[in-house]
């Protein structure tokens, strides 16, 4: 009988990660096109005795999947985000629990600006004009936009991901107004070495005042819902809001009678609820004119998710071989 331990990953992953692990482990990897049955991850684990598991943010690991293998030590996410594990059931049991801080964070601030720049520039619509061929002439109001330059860019959430977006504000002339559980007075002494103003206030002010309000808290119980028809009320009618955090943090029904009455200007989002949101959502009636949408690619490029995988691949060797991960989200979470 082979004692080799057993890694069970739930979807193909880019770059080396997989090869790293298969030359130590028996690996065996979800082959579908679309992520696996919840009952089917538990099916494998106990099949195959595993000790290791990638999950995806797809993925719903509960208590009944972490008791799926008596052997699992270790759970490890291909994203930074861990909201679809849960955390406090793997202490309990004992299991590491990885996620990949960091790497992700300049290409996912690099697709909030990508919303923003998007929305405001109406570059959606733009291509569905030309491509429609209905380019006859140069028309002097032709998808007119907000100009980006010189407006306030409101931050929910200045974490990783949150200060990398605001420091592209540089660029752009623009004023951050940020808000979340603290001041952080040395981020604004960062952005203010690179010309960025930035100031704390609370969530009302940020949304009353800012030109984009670009969210980047993790979902929590109490930022569920965190943007719902009071905060959306609060905005300016020609406000831009950008999600690649979570779309649980959006009230989706009340995002969709905001865009539908006018209470702000046009909405980005990388993350919905539901997930993956169907193309006869009632949400999409608004895109591209209002809405612009893509699906759930803030991480995506090729270099970033490559090492995601290798982050991944090293909290699995970690978390089997009985090690500290080197990235814990149990740690992160206050649970170890
Ligand atoms: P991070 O560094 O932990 O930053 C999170 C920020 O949110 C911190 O500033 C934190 O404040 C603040 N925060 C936490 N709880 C809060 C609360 N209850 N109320 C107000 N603010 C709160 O995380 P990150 O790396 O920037 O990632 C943020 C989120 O982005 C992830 O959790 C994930 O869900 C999402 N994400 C999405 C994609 C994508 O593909 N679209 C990719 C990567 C990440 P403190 O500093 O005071 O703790």
């Amino acid at each position: 009988m082979s004692t080799t331990p057993t890694v069970y990953v739930t979807r193909e992953i880019p770059g080396s990660g997989v090869e790293r692990l298969r030359e130590q482990y028996e690996v065996v990897v979800w082959d579908g096109t679309l992520p696996p049955e919840k009952t089917h991850i538990e099916s494998k684990l106990r099949e195959l005795d595993a000790e290791g598991l990638v999950c995806m943010v797809s993925d719903e690991i509960d208590a009944e999947v972490l008791d799926a293998s008596p052997d699992l030590a270790v759970v490890s996410a291909f994203s930074v985000g861990y909201d679809h594990i849960d955390v406090e059931a793997a202490a309990e049991r004992d299991i590491a629990v990885g996620h990949t801080p960091g790497v992700l964070t300049e290409t996912t601030a690099d697709l909030a600006w990508t919303l923003l720049m998007a929305a405001a520039r109406r570059t959606v619509e733009a291509y569905e004009y030309v491509a429609a061929d209905e380019w006859e002439a140069w028309d002097p109001t032709l998808l007119m936009g907000a100009d980006v330059h010189d407006a306030t860019l409101g931050i929910v959430g200045l974490g990783s991901i949150g200060f990398a977006t605001a420091r592209r504000a540089a660029g752009f002339g623009m004023d951050v107004l940020y808000t979340g559980r603290n001041p952080k007075p040395e981020r604004e002494d960062e952005l203010a070495e690179i010309g960025v103003d930035a100031t704390y206030v609370e969530l009302d002010a940020l949304l009353a005042d800012s030109d984009f309000v670009s969210l980047h808290v993790p979902l929590l119980d109490e930022t569920e819902g965190l943007i719902g028809e009071a905060e959306l009320r609060q905005m300016s009618d020609d406000a831009v809001l950008v999600n690649t955090a979570r779309g649980e943090i959006v009230d989706t029904d009340a995002l969709d009678t905001a865009l539908e009455e006018g209470w702000i200007g046009r909405a980005g989002l990388d993350v919905t609820d539901p997930e993956p949101l169907p193309a006869d959502h009632d949400l999409m009636r608004h895109a591209p004119e209002k809405l612009v949408v893509t699906p759930h690619i803030g991480s995506s490029s090729i270099d970033t998710r490559s090492r995601v995988a290798e982050m991944a691949a090293a909290n699995v060797e970690a978390g089997i071989d009985g090690e500290e991960l080197p990235n814990s989200a149990l740690r992160d979470a206050g649970l170890e």
